[in-house]
Parts: structure tokens; sequence; C-alpha cells
């Protein structure tokens, strides 16, 4: 585990409270987050789908998977740096007139290739910035979207996800956003979401719309780096497809209103028949919005 995650969970005790909840009562954490839903307008069991696009292994395999995807009547949301929107433009380009809605999801790269190692490493995690770099990579973010796809960005979301999740930082970031006409923010992990709901309105008016997690780790994100990258030695593609399924299940089943936000990389789940046939799943038993900015529209 990183250690500035360890450091954040030990140091809030809300965080504490929420992990034992977890483990002892996630019926508990459930049940809160449907109340917290419906009183935030929701009326349904709903999935958006989004993709981080770190590598240019994500952008060669973007195209594919996402004509996949609207076979199944699911329009990936994409979130990709400003290094690599001008590194791939052609691509993304091609994947935006789709009608995929692209969020600014900052400038400076988040991975890089390590020779040594012979796999992607992350990097830029907004934590180790200054307030400055921060608002100045989400600024430089911000106008390598519009220059390059020519659409100006509704929304945001953080490099990596559990870094740059306590209070003031995400005050700071919501701030930021507000000044730049956002409307919204996908940059906090699932325990935000039990405690603040899936559609929070901060003191910034920035919505903040926190990833989902497992059905039985509720806490942890339900993402492909977990369960596709083979960096997991328990987590398989097997799991994520079951975690995927029994999650969609238990809000269908009760017609819970409900959004289910998960994130995946493009590059992980190609190819992947269990990815699509979680996907596929949860397109034919709950609702599937296109886009945040859709689904903001309706539930605004
Ligand atoms: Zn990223």
């Amino acid at each position: 585990m990183n250690v500035q995650i360890l450091k954040n969970a030990i140091a809030s005790p809300r965080q504490t409270a929420l992990q034992i909840l977890a483990r002892r009562c996630p019926k508990w954490l459930f049940r809160n987050y449907v109340r917290l839903a419906r009183k935030q307008g929701l009326i349904q069991p709903s999935l958006i789908l989004s993709f981080d696009c770190d590598t240019d292994r994500d952008a060669e395999t973007a195209p594919q998977v996402t004509e996949q995807l609207i076979r199944i009547d699911i329009c990936p949301v994409f979130a990709v740096p400003g290094t690599n929107l001008e590194r791939n433009a052609a691509i993304y380009r091609e994947v935006a007139s789709k009608g995929c809605e692209f969020i600014n999801h900052g400038y400076l790269p988040h991975a890089y290739w390590d020779e040594g190692n012979a796999r992607f490493e992350s990097c830029t995690f907004y934590h180790e910035m200054s307030p400055e770099q921060v608002a100045e990579d989400i600024r430089r973010g911000h106008e390598t979207l519009v220059g390059i796809l020519g659409r100006t960005p509704g929304g945001f979301r953080c490099p990596h996800f559990g870094t740059f999740q306590r209070r003031d930082q995400l005050r700071f970031l919501h701030a930021t956003l507000r000044d730049l006409g956002y409307r919204y923010s996908s940059s906090t992990t699932p325990s935000y979401g039990f405690l603040h709901g899936p559609l929070n309105q901060t003191r910034s008016m920035i919505i903040e719309i926190p990833v989902s997690g497992c059905f039985d780790a509720p806490l942890n994100v339900l993402d492909s780096w977990a369960f596709f990258s083979g960096r997991k030695e328990h987590s398989t593609p097997q799991d994520y497809r079951d975690q995927m399924m029994k999650v969609v299940d238990y809000y269908a089943a009760g017609k819970f209103p409900a959004l289910l936000n998960f994130y995946a990389d493009p590059s992980h789940v190609a190819g992947r028949s269990e990815f699509f046939d979680a996907m596929c799943y949860a397109s034919e038993r709950i609702h599937i919005w296109q886009s945040f900015q859709e689904m903001l529209d309706f539930n605004g």
C-alpha cells in the first residue's frame, strides 16, 4: 500500500470507522449510500464507465475498445493527460467523434516506462506538488484539451486515486475547478461515496462524483489495474467480472438509486472477455449514462 494512503487512513478517524464498518457491516454502508443517492436526486440504479488513458498503449487500444462498448450501448468517458493527448491527437479526435465525453485529467504524464522492471510505473502525484503546481497542471490540461479537441471540458479527474483525498486538498481542488467554470470532479475513492453520496455538491458548488468499489470489499476500487494488470496476485479478471455482477445484482434487485462510477485503462481490458461480459451484464440490467454531463443534466 502506498505510504501516503496509509498515513491518511491512520490520520482520519472517519476513515478508520469506515474500514471497520466495511468489514463488519457492509450492508449498512450500502443502505446509507442508497439513502444519500435518493436525497441527491437519483431515482434508479445506473452506471457510468470512464477510461483513464495514461500510456500510449491505452491510446492504441482506445478506438477498438470504444467501438466494442458502443455496440452494447455504453459510451465511455475519457480522461487523458494533456501530454498523452498531444502525442495521440488523431486517435483521440477519432474517439471524440464517436460522441465520447472527455474530461480534464491534468497535463503532466501519469506513467513512465521503467526499463529495469519492464513495466509502467506511476508518476505525477498531486500530494507531492505545491498548490501552485497543481493549479498550473489543471490549467494546462484544460488548455490542451480545448486546443486538441476543440471542446471545453466540464469535469476533472485527479491523477491516480487515493493520494489527494484530504479535506484541505479536495477543497483546494474544487475551488480551482470552480474558477475554471467546471461543474464536477470525479477524483475521490469509494469511501467518499459512502460518506457523502454519489453526487455531493461541495461548498465550491462543484459536484464530486466518487468512483465505486467492489461488492465484497466496498472501500476498494473496482478497477482494471487491480484485476487485469497482473500486479495483484489475488485479484483476477474473473474476480472483476464476479464483483461487477454482484454490485449490479444488489442495486438492480432492490431497484435502489445508485451511480456506479467505474473506470478502467483501455490497454488492460482490450480483448478481455471478462470485462466485456461484465459491461454487457450491467448494460442489460441497469441504466447506463453516456456521459457525466448527460447524467448531471438529468439529475441536476
Ligand atoms: Zn491518469
